[in-house]
């Protein structure tokens, strides 16, 4: 039975912390592939002025995913066009991958929030979910929200231990930190002209 997991995200831009947990969960999960799913439109937030477009985050998760074992970039939700629900993404992988075991991976806050995206059953019903710790003081609700979905929805959740890296897009974009992204990323921001680097 073969091992696959679903790592979505707006990647805006993919950052240090996406792929340390991506590697943590394709150590941890035993993983044969981990595809990784830039959003087109996410249905859960705004994507802020000067962001990069769904083409250019596709190419910044192809570079993060060549850093990650196992891993490739699809561009299912951006081909698909508008709002990128994760249910018929899910569904979709189910029908391409049916004698699979499917993951979806799932940080601190997209863990908090599950049961409000739209059809969370139809999600549950197709993978189970693999739950990230953004910051290692998130262990004690990541162990609680399980427990939580698991009987409110029959939720398999699989807690991945990982040394967690508390960073995210918006530290990057607000100027915090280059280093917060691999260098490669960097360097096709710096190219791009992405997020106020010039070259
Ligand atoms: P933004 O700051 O723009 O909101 P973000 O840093 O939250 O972005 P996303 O691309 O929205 O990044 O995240 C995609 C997935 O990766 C989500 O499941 C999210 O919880 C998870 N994730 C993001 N940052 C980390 C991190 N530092 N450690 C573990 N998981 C993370």
């Amino acid at each position: 039975m073969r091992r696959i997991a679903m790592f979505g995200g707006t990647f805006n831009p993919p950052h240090v912390g996406h792929v340390a947990a991506a590697r943590a969960c394709v150590q941890q999960l035993a993983l044969n592939k981990l595809i990784v799913m830039p959003t087109n439109i996410p249905p859960h937030k705004i994507l802020p002025e000067g962001s990069a477009t769904p083409q250019q985050r596709l190419e910044m998760a192809a570079i993060a995913a060549s850093l990650i074992p196992m891993a490739e970039v699809s561009a299912l939700e951006i081909e698909r066009k508008g709002a990128s629900y994760t249910f018929e993404t899910v569904r979709t992988l189910k029908s391409l991958y049916p004698d699979s075991t499917l993951w979806l991976v799932v940080g601190t806050d997209m863990l908090a929030t599950f049961d409000h995206w739209r059809r969370p059953e139809d999600i549950v019903a197709c993978a189970r979910l693999a739950a990230v710790a953004r910051s290692d003081e998130d262990r004690a609700f990541i162990e609680r929200r399980a427990k939580e979905l698991r009987r409110s929805l029959d939720a398999q959740v699989d807690i991945v231990y990982n040394r967690a890296v508390e960073v995210s897009s918006t530290d990057f974009r607000s100027g915090k930190a280059p280093n917060l992204v691999p260098s490669d990323v960097l360097r096709y921001i710096r190219a791009h002209g992405l997020y106020g680097y010039g070259e």
